[in-house]
């Protein structure tokens, strides 16, 4: 969504070459949004979505938590004003030196999803909360998080098990639906998943407490998404399925659909071309690419609404590709982008709901292109 403070911005700051411009003010209404769809449920807002320094401010003030996956991003947040209970360390692949870091700067909960990592937080963080995360089959979404992290839940039982008998308090499960899950019933399978684990335990002593149900809130690219309230609706009915009228806490970690809409790319086209006299597909060639901040149109995923000054005249279907020497900096081939007949080289384009996930891929200085600059208004 491109603001009229955002238009105003680039209207008068006319900043030179690509650059991401954010909205507090859209950060600040799905804030708000998320509180109202899901009112039970603590937000902690994954901070590799967008860590600029602004965001995690007004975000923390507004008394957000947070899903910090590294040293640095805890740190952040804490320059932000948050206080470390209100971080999670949602991250199952952690250095033992980087937990005890943690552990050192207040941080008392962490995610796991194996007895190695048990033990390292056992070891490093001691009497720590940790929930374990289940795998989930990421169906419904477009960018699945599913095989990397998490286990089955038999093992998760093993797992906070195991964390019980260190002194670790097992707090409870985590999962994560897949990014940009727009299937609302996502939430279904996986809490069911997660009530099993409850009752092994509960059945030999150990009472898990928490649910918490990841991020996968999608932001609107060029379809249409359910909104925040049917998600919320959703996801409590699937609650109240499943826990019946004995809820657990929960906690949700939105991250694209905190910042996704708050952001706009400006860009600029470099080059339009063919590849042969009689080839009617036109490559357009940007100033920003995969190596930019756009990563997430690997393998067309994400496929972001483009608006150029000249989208009252007819379009056709273009190549879009960036501007550095790597034949994998292509946005849209297989599936062409449809672009205006008359866009032309030096023309400005926006690429709206880029607020997530594009700062923090953007590469130093491949090619010699400098990182992603970003503005937040
Ligand atoms: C990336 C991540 C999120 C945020 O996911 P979105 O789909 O962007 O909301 C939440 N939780 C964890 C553990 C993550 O790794």
């Amino acid at each position: 969504m491109t603001t009229d403070r955002i238009i105003d911005f680039l209207a008068t700051r006319r900043p030179d070459g690509p650059c991401l411009v954010v909205d507090l003010d859209v950060v600040r209404d799905n804030f708000t949004t998320f509180r109202r769809a899901l009112p039970d449920s603590a937000i902690y807002y994954a901070v590799k979505a967008n860590p600029a320094p602004e965001i995690l401010r007004l975000l923390a003030s507004m008394g957000s938590n947070f899903d910090a996956a590294s040293v640095s991003e805890v740190e952040l947040v804490l320059e932000a004003g948050a206080t470390p209970d209100r971080i999670s360390f949602g991250n199952t692949i952690k250095k033992e030196r980087d937990i005890a870091r943690a552990y050192l700067l207040g941080v008392r909960m962490f995610a796991v999803d194996c007895v190695e990592e048990v033990e390292k937080v056992a070891r490093a963080a001691p009497a720590s909360r940790v929930f374990c995360r289940v795998l989930t089959d990421g169906e419904g979404a477009e960018w699945p998080l599913s095989r990397k992290f998490g286990c089955v839940p038999a093992m998760a039982c093993d797992v906070l098990r195991h964390a019980d008998r260190l002194g670790l308090t097992a707090h409870g499960v985590s999962f994560h639906v897949g990014s940009q899950q727009t299937h609302l019933g996502a939430w279904d399978r996986a809490l069911a998943d997660a009530r099993g684990v409850f009752d092994t335990l509960a059945a030999e002593g150990i009472v898990l407490k928490m649910v918490n149900l990841g991020g996968g809130f999608p932001t609107r690219y060029l379809k249409d998404v359910p909104a925040a309230e049917a998600y919320g609706q959703a996801i409590f009915e699937a609650l109240s399925r499943h826990f019946g009228n004995r809820l657990p806490e929960t906690i949700i970690e939105p991250g694209r659909g905190m910042v996704g809409n708050a952001g706009v790319i400006k860009a600029e086209v470099v080059l339009v071309s063919r590849k042969a006299d009689n080839d009617n597909l036109r490559w357009v060639y940007l100033d920003i690419g995969k190596f930019g901040g756009l990563a997430e149109t690997m393998d067309e995923a994400i496929r972001y609404p483009i608006r150029t000054h000249r989208d009252d005249s007819p379009v056709e279907p273009c190549v879009l590709a960036g501007p550095t020497c790597d034949s994998a900096d292509v946005l849209y081939e297989k599936t062409p982008y449809p672009l205006p007949v008359s866009l032309t080289i030096g023309d400005e384009v926006l690429i709206e709901g880029t607020g997530a996930y594009t700062s923090t891929y953007s590469s130093v200085a491949f090619n010699g292109f400098e990182p992603l600059r970003s503005y937040v208004i």
